[in-house]
This record gives C-alpha cells, structure tokens and sequence, in this order.
C-alpha cells in the first residue's frame, strides 16, 4: 500500500527537469534539513532559460548542501548561480565527477559569455538591449571550490539526512543517490546508464525503497541493438564521405565523445569506412579523456583488460583540435573528414560553427548521437525543420539528417524497467527527467508492473 504524502519524513519538491529533460534539481526536505539533488542548467528558449536558471525553489542561503549525481551539465551547469546567489555549503559529489564538473563549469562559463557576445553583435543591430551571460569564470570558480568529494558506497551526513553514492553506469564518476531519514529511504537514479557500455560499470541496485525518483529519457522507447547503431554509423560514414561531404556529430564531451570515437577508430582498422580523419573539435573533450585516464577506479572490467593493451583514448585517426583559429580552419577546409563537436544538442560551442558553414550542403550529414531536448537546436533539425537559426541568422536546411539512438548513455524502456525490477520493494515512484509523453509512458508501464508511479509537475511537493 502506498502511504499517505503526510506519513513521510522526507519531503520532495520537484522543480527542474519535470516533464522535460533539462535543468535536473529537486529540493529534498527532512526535518530542518534542505538539500537539493543536482543544479542543472536549463536549456531551452534563450528567454525562458534566462528567467528559469536564475530562480530557484528556496532561497540558495537556506539551503544545507547540493548532492550532485554527475557532471552533465544539465546535472551541475546551474550551481555558479545558486553559488552567487548565496548557497554557503557544501556540493557532495563522487571524486570523478569532481574533477569533471570543474571542467564543465569553467567550459559552460566561457560557452555563455561567447554565446552572450554572439547574441550581442546581432541585438546591437537590430537596436535590441544586450544580453547578460548567465554567469561568468569567476562565479563558476567559487562554485567548484565548494565540491566536496565522497567515494561510492561511504555513508554521508547532511544534517537530519544519511547519503550514499551507488554506481549509476551513465558516466565517468555517474552516480545514485540514497537518501535516508527517520527509518525512510528515497533513491535518486540521477541519469541510469546501460549495462554493457564500453567504459564504466553496469547501474547498482539499491536496496529497498520508499521513495524512487527515476529519470525516463527513454521511458517510451527501445534503443536499437548496438550492432546495428555501429552497422548504420559506418554506413552514414561511408555515404557521406563518397558524396565528398563531411559527417557532423554534436557531442556532449563527457562519454559519449570517447565511445564514438573509439568506436570510429575500429571501424577504420577493419576497413568498413574510409581512411579519413576524425576530428574531436572541443578541447573539454581533449581535457575530459585526460580526466578519464586520472580515475580507473570507474571502469569496468572489459576497458581495464583493454588499457593493458593500448590506451583507448588515445588512437592514430583521432585529431585533436585546440584553439578557435584551428576550428575555423577546419570548418573552412574541403576535407571529407568526421567532425565530433560539443555540445550534444547544438544549443551551443563549436558545432554552431561546424553547422552554419555545412547547414546547406546537401553532401553533407548532421548525425545525432544523444538525446535532444525539446526547444533545443539540435530538437529541431532532428525533427526535420527545414530552416533553422544559427547566431540569430536564419538557414536553410539542406545538409542530411541521421540519428544513432542507441549510442545513448540511457537506459531505454526495457532497461529502466528491468533495473526497477531488480529493486526489493519501491513504495512510490515519480518519473523524472524526461520529455511528458516519455515520462508518462514509463509512469504507466511501472504502475502496470506493480510499482505506483506518477510523474510530477513542476512545484509539486511529496
Ligand atoms: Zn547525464
């Protein structure tokens, strides 16, 4: 039987990352104790984003500590402005994701200023007011200094609260969240990765839960076998680079651009795609590879067996491209050549640039390889726009479109749904972080399975 919302010690307020996929932040209460589950940056319209990202739930100095389940920056990209809005305590995360979130905040600083910048020259134009940056490098720097790292599987005090990290299985450093007080217990999946992935471990379970807050990305859609999303990879690879066009992939840096490109790098050496070069354009991505090689204590067994051979981050195709200057000239250039940029839903960084100089090109081929968020770019060129804007200017869209889904590093239906069931008991569940119909279908499917399951609006208080 599910308990009535007065009988729990541990209160939930849901406010980001409910019926969408951005900005992931809940507010955890238990007696006088208040902590948020991640400060992700929401990303969206510019307008909503701005106004959205800078308030938050209970005033930032109230608050006792941030637990953050991952260096996503839709997980850690808003905790700068709780920062300077006058959050005094503690961020609690794995060492890994540490070392990551520094890295994406100080990139997600300079990304806004630049984008700001960008924004700016076409406002001054038009006679528009000039856009703030949301934060600047100084602010996210006050923010990292409050990271505080705790290994997976050491209990934590925050107050009235006991927490935990498990193993989540997305990311480097990813991790669950337990939360116990008063003899309850709430989990928190964070992102929940998939089993089998090249580089970290498969998702813990937890023991039993009286409250599960579980992301559904892809809570209403199977991920195509990976053989195949490789099969279709090499093939979008091949075509393009026949028709003389270049491959464009936006990445988020952190993952999904090492699986990709490693992935790329076999392909080459069995020769189902051409001799050509791939470039990783994001010098975050250059930084995170070097962080992945700090923290083996996050891999699994297949990637460690793999290091005694030769280092899978570091391979001959794979060009590393640094400054601006380098960008340019290789968006400029002719080359037929695979492009892995950030970010992940051309929201912003490098591909903005990649896409205005190919957005046109009908030899060439945008392959999406990660999720994209409604009201993003990246939303709408996969749902086929046929005009996009890149820096305020309006393009037409001619360079093809492909999407490779199972490169994800989410648990599609059957492996969230499998994952809850490997859980002993879950009292009620909310369905999080993720676009409403995903959420609601997960929702539907669990309750189905004997697991009550709802998914919350923004606001709303367990
Ligand atoms: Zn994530």
């Amino acid at each position: 039987m599910v308990k009535p919302t007065g009988e729990f010690a541990i209160r939930v307020t849901f406010h980001g990352a409910v019926r969408t996929v951005t900005g992931s932040l809940h507010m955890v209460e238990a007696g006088d104790t208040r902590v948020y589950l991640d400060c992700g940056l929401f990303q969206g319209r510019r307008a909503e984003a701005a106004d959205r990202n800078r308030s938050f739930p209970t005033a930032p100095g109230d608050l006792d500590a941030v637990i953050l389940s991952h260096a996503h920056l839709d997980h850690c990209g808003n905790l700068p402005t709780l920062v300077a809005q006058g959050f005094r305590g503690p961020i609690y995360c794995t060492p890994a994701t540490r070392d990551l979130a520094a890295l994406v905040l100080r990139d997600s600083a300079k990304v806004q200023r630049q984008d700001a910048q960008v924004v700016n020259r076409h406002h001054r134009r038009q006679g528009l007011p000039a856009v703030e940056p949301l934060y600047d490098g100084r602010a996210a720097e006050r923010a990292i200094a409050r990271l505080t790292t705790v290994p997976y599987g050491r209990p934590f005090r925050v107050g009235s609260v006991t927490a935990t990290f498990h193993e989540a299985g997305h990311i480097l450093g990813s991790a669950m969240v337990l939360l116990e007080a008063d003899g309850q217990r709430l989990g928190f999946t964070g992102d929940l990765g998939r089993p089998g992935t090249a580089i970290v471990r498969d998702p813990e379970v937890p023991p039993a839960l009286d409250l599960l807050l579980i992301e559904s990305t892809y809570g209403d859609r199977e991920h195509a076998p990976r053989a195949e999303a490789e099969a279709h990879l090499a093939a979008v690879v091949r075509e393009t680079v026949g028709r003389g066009g270049r491959v464009l992939i936006p990445a988020f840096a952190l993952g999904r651009v090492q699986e990709v490109a490693y992935t790329l790098h076999l392909q080459r050496e069995a020769g189902l795609i051409p001799a050509i070069a791939v470039y990783m354009d994001s010098p975050m991505a250059t930084d995170a590879t070097e962080i992945f090689r700090a923290h083996p204590e996050c891999f699994d067994e297949e990637i460690l067996a793999h290091l005694k051979r030769h280092d899978p981050f570091g391979f001959g195709a794979l060009r590393y491209v640094r400054t601006p200057a380098e960008s340019r000239a290789l968006s400029a250039s002719g080359e037929p050549c695979v492009v892995i940029a950030t970010s992940g839903m051309a929201e912003a960084g490098r591909i903005l640039s990649h896409l205005r100089d190919r957005i046109g090109d009908p030899r060439s081929t945008l392959l999406f390889v990660g999720y994209q968020a409604e009201h993003t770019l990246g939303r709408r060129l996969s749902d086929g726009a046929p005009e996009a804007r890149i820096y305020g200017q309006p393009h037409k869209v001619a360079i093809r479109i492909e999407r490779a889904d199972a490169f994800s590093a989410h648990a599609d239906r059957n492996e969230l749904l499998a994952w809850a069931a490997r859980v002993p008991r879950i009292g009620r569940a909310f369905c999080v972080h993720g676009d409403e119909a995903a959420a609601e279908a997960l929702a539907g499917t669990l309750t189905s399975v004997g697991v009550p399951a709802e998914v919350p609006v923004a606001g709303q208080t367990v």
